[in-house]
Parts: structure tokens; sequence; C-alpha cells
């Protein structure tokens, strides 16, 4: 123990015990007097019977997150007890019931007190909350029973004035009780050092004096009036105990308001960046728009005002299958996130890339309310996609392009009813053009080529490559083998009516291309490397007999 608790203790000690002892005697015996005061004695009892049932209250209340009967809850139902009954006990006038009312009130009060001393205990929501009313009912009954049967009320006060042994002793038993408890606050606060201990120290031994001093009292005498003034400043030491619990709280409240201020600027500073560059949107059910960030607004052309309420289609481009979008709303209907790259339209009408995730939402009853998406701007790797895959000079797809779609395109023919073909073209004596009309002449002729491959070929699952150099390749489908052969011949004749002057070709004065045409079942397609082959192969069979002509497996 140091010397500050020791020097406390004694203080507290002096404060309590000794000081009211030696003055109450001082007051019997040198100021022997008696003031009567109704009004007065009724103010103590209220006053400090509602600063006790307060008091309790606010304890009850405090603790009651947890359901734990604490030390705290003891001492609430013993001041709601004497609280209650001291009101009682103020009200009513002085005589037998006046004592008697406060006698076991001081009785009740010290005995509960004791129970600070059992072990903090979790009980259940519905005990938690009853025992405040229990404890009330059960003061008001014992008030009540004792103003209707009076006449069974043992006497209190003799006929020489000062209170009998009944009096006394439920005023000395709930006195030790005080002690007791008072013990237990005094250990606490050597232990933990606690101000609430060392106040409730104080309170409790206040109580236990009274009890104490109203044995060697009388009504009305000043010893009587120094206990009730001792009882009324246990309450305000209470009181004051609250004031500084209370005070505590303020500035752990305002201390977590500022950490939450702080938190949250730091939030919505974050919230903005996000804002500012993270693609966001969120659709109700039908895909109707109530959520987008700036960043979204920014990519798209339009304001958030314009976008609100729209349907998320408003961005649609049309250049996206029908297929694609009902595999979207397929897997996000099941419930499930959607991830994929689409092509968006502006409101300025031009396209861009995103790589989306779509994913439904759900309130916190767990119904689902909408959708939203996190997006990423891939417009610029897209650009880079589409030039690795094209030819610069005519913008056909290349080489590389073939060999990307292959494994997707073959997987996709095994279900199809139709014939599949492969054909392979060469510009006949280009070597001779490029050296008769220049470089950039031969350029020309290869775009002229490309564009009318181009224009032929206008269905979405026909694709025209530039293999290299003066080659070509086309992939096409067709209902019968004759449409194949009939396109092949249909497209050699369109580059010879292009009528592009080539006076040093050995076969034509202008320029003609070979063909090499591989037409097959499409369920019968397995690899295409032999495709290739055989068509390589039919090219050059056609550039061996006599060139200008379509050569096919057929
Ligand atoms: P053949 O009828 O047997 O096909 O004869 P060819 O001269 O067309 O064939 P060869 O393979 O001998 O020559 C192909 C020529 O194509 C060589 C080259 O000058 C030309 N060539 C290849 N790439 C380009 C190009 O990008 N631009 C131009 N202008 N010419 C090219
Ligand atoms: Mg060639
Ligand atoms: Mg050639």
């Amino acid at each position: 123990m140091n010397n500050k608790i020791k020097i406390n203790l004694l203080m507290l000690i002096f404060l309590t015990i000794f000081f009211p002892v030696i003055l109450g005697y001082f007051l019997n015996h040198y100021l022997n007097m008696k003031y009567i005061s109704i009004p007065l004695h009724s103010g103590f009892e209220v006053s400090g019977g509602v600063i006790a049932i307060v008091i309790s209250m606010i304890f009850y209340f405090k603790y009651s997150k947890k359901h734990l009967l604490t030390q705290y809850n003891r001492i609430t139902i013993a001041l709601l007890t004497m609280g209650i009954i001291d009101i009682f006990h103020g009200i009513v006038m002085p005589g037998k019931l006046f004592v008697w009312l406060h006698s076991i009130a001081v009785f009740l009060g010290g005995t509960l007190f004791i129970t600070v001393w059992i072990n903090n205990k979790i009980v259940s929501k519905k005990i938690y909350k009853l025992i405040p009313l229990l404890v009330s009912l059960f003061a008001i009954i014992v008030s009540i029973l004792s103003i209707v049967f009076i006449d069974y009320i043992p006497e209190m006060i003799n006929e020489d004035k000062t209170f009998t042994i009944t009096a006394d002793l439920l005023n000395f038993i709930g006195g030790v009780g005080f002690f007791i408890a008072s013990y237990k606050f005094l250990f606490d606060y050597i232990k933990k050092q606690n101000i609430n201990d060392y106040l409730f120290a104080g309170h409790t031994l206040l109580f236990g004096i009274a009890g104490i001093l109203f044995v060697s009292s009388e009504i009305w005498d000043l010893q009587w009036w120094l206990w009730h003034l001792l009882r009324l400043s246990a309450y305000i030491i209470a009181l004051y105990y609250l004031y500084i619990e209370f005070r505590e709280e303020i500035k752990l409240i305002e201390k977590t308001n500022n950490k939450l201020n702080k938190a949250n600027k730091e939030i919505k500073k974050y919230i903005s960046l996000v804002d500012e560059h993270v693609i966001l949107s969120s659709t109700d059910l039908q895909g109707n728009i109530n959520y987008v960030s700036k960043a979204f607004c920014k990519i798209s052309g339009y304001s958030k005002k314009e976008l609100l309420g729209k349907n998320h289609s408003l961005l649609k481009d049309e250049k996206m299958s029908k297929e694609f979008y009902e595999d979207l709303w397929e897997t996000i209907l099941s419930n499930k996130t959607w991830r994929g790259e689409i092509k968006n339209r502006r409101k300025d009408g031009t396209s861009y890339w995103i790589k989306a995730s779509i994913f439904p939402i759900f309130n916190s009853y767990g119904k689902k309310i909408g959708y939203s998406s996190i997006r990423e701007d891939i417009s610029d790797k897209k650009i880079i996609e589409k030039i690795s895959i094209t030819d610069p000079l005519t913008g056909l797809y290349n080489r590389r392009y073939l060999e990307n779609i292959l494994p997707g395109l073959l997987n996709s023919l095994k279900r199809e009813n139709n014939f599949f073909s492969f054909l392979m073209i060469d510009i006949d004596f280009f070597k001779q053009y490029n050296d008769t009309y220049g470089h950039n002449k031969g350029d020309k002729v290869l775009k002229e080529v490309a564009n009318t491959l181009r224009n032929t070929l206008k269905r979405k699952d026909d694709y025209y490559f530039r293999l290299g150099g003066e080659e070509f390749a086309i992939i096409f489908k067709s209902k019968t083998v004759e449409n194949a052969i009939q396109f092949s011949q249909s497209l050699k004749n369109s580059i010879e009516n292009l009528n592009i002057e080539h006076k040093n070709s050995k076969i034509s004065d202008k320029i003609t291309i070979s063909l090499g045409l591989v037409c097959k079942a499409s369920k019968e397609v397995k690899s295409f490397e032999d495709i290739y082959k055989e068509a390589d192969l039919l090219l050059y069979k056609a550039k061996n007999s006599g060139r200008n002509k379509v050569v096919s497996n057929l």
C-alpha cells in the first residue's frame, strides 16, 4: 500500500466515522436541544430516496447490454429498495409507522448491500430486466402493507421518546451491513485504486455510521438530524460518483467521435478516389441504373443525370451478339458473377471496351435487389489486340488471327449440318507486276484484292485473311458443295473483272488469281492442319495447270 492510498483511507475513516461520532457525541452532550421540522425532514428523505432511485436505474441501464450482474447492480437493488421505502417514510407523519419505515429501509438496504461480496454473474435478459421491477414492487408492497396493517407493527418509540430495542436492532443490523459492504469497497480500492470504489466505500461508511448513531439518538434531537445529514451526504457522494462516470463517458464519446470523424474523412477521401477512378454501376433487377460512379460517366460520355433511371442497354453496342447477352443474363440470373469483356457505346456513338465483373446484390434479408458491376477500361488493350491480328496494309485479319480462332471454330463445326470450305488464294505473277509497275502499285493491287474479298463475303461466320505476301485465305460455310465451287469461281471472276492491267503476265493482260479449295462436310472436319496442307497442294496444282483457275478436292 503506498502513502497516497494510506492518506486517502485515513481521511475517509476520519470523515465518515470519527468526525460524525465525535460530532454526534458533542451535539447530544453539549447542545442538548431539539429542532422539530416535518417539512425539512420530508425534504431530506424524499430527495435522498429520489436520488437513490435515479442512481440505481442509471446503473442498471449501464450494465444492461451484457446482462452481467456486477456489484454495482447489487448496489442498485439495495438502493432501490431503500429509496422507495424512504420516500414512504418521508411522507408519513412522525410516529410509530414513520420510525418503522425508516428502520426497515435501513435494515433491508444494509443487508442487501452485503451482496456486493457476491461475484459477477451473467443472467438471462429476462431476469436482468425483471429484477428492478420485482425489487420496486417488493419495496412498494412492504410499504403499503406497513401502512395498512399499522396495528401489527411492533412499537418503535418508548414513552420517554427514545427508540425501542426493535428499532435500534433494525438500524444497528442495517448499519453493520453497510460496514460489511464498505469493507469490500475499501478492499477493492486498495487493490485496484479505482475512484468509484473509494466513493462507494465512503458512501457505505456514512450509511453505516448513520445506522449506529440512530441507536443513541432521539427523534428531533441534533444527533437525529446529524445522521439524516450523513445519509443525504452518502447519497450526494453516490451522485458525485455518477457525475464522474458521466463525465468520463462524455470524454470517451468525444474521443470516439473525433476518431470517427477522422476515419470518416479518410473514408470520404477514398470514396472520392474510387468514384473518380473506378467504373462502377448498379441497377435494379430489370437493369435500370440506380448508381454510377464519376469514372463511369467519364468513360461513357453521359452525365449522372442522363444515366440514372435509364436501362443499362443504353450502352449496348449492336456488334455484341444476342447470345453474348443471353449468356450474361443466364449467369447473373442464377446468382453467379459474370466476368468478361464487353464493347459499349458512348453517347457520341464511338465505342469502348471494358472488362467487367457483374454480380447480383442482396438486401439485408437476403433478397436479391439488383446487380452491380465493376469495370475496367480495356480499350487500349483491345486496340493493341486488334493491331496484333490485323494486317496493316489491307485491314484483313492476319495469320495469327486464323490460328487464334481455329480451336473455337473447329469446336462449333461438330454441331453443324453444312459444308466447311477453306480457300487459299495467290495472285499470279505478282513478282513481275512489282517489277513492271513498282512496289507502290503492287500494294494498291493487294488492297483492291482485299476489298474484293471483303465485299464478296458478307456473312458473320465468313473470315478472310491475308496469309502473307500476295497470298490470301477465306473460311466460309455453304449449304452444298456446288455453292462452294460457285463462290470460288465467282471470286476468281471478280478479280479478273477488276481489269487491273498486268502486261507482263504470261497468261493474261490483267491481274488474275489462282485458288485451291478444300470443301468438307462440317462434321467431318477433325484437324485443320490437313486441310491447310491440302489447300496449299491444290493451289500448287492450279498454278502448275495454267493459273487463273480454281482447283478443288471435289
Ligand atoms: P506465282 O504466279 O507463281 O504466284 O508467281 P509470283 O510472282 O506471284 O510468286 P512469287 O512467290 O515468286 O512472288 C511473290 C511476290 O509478291 C514477291 C514480292 O515481290 C511480292 N510481294 C510480297 N509481299 C508484298 C507486299 O507487301 N507488297 C508488294 N507490293 N509486293 C509484295
Ligand atoms: Mg506466292
Ligand atoms: Mg503469286
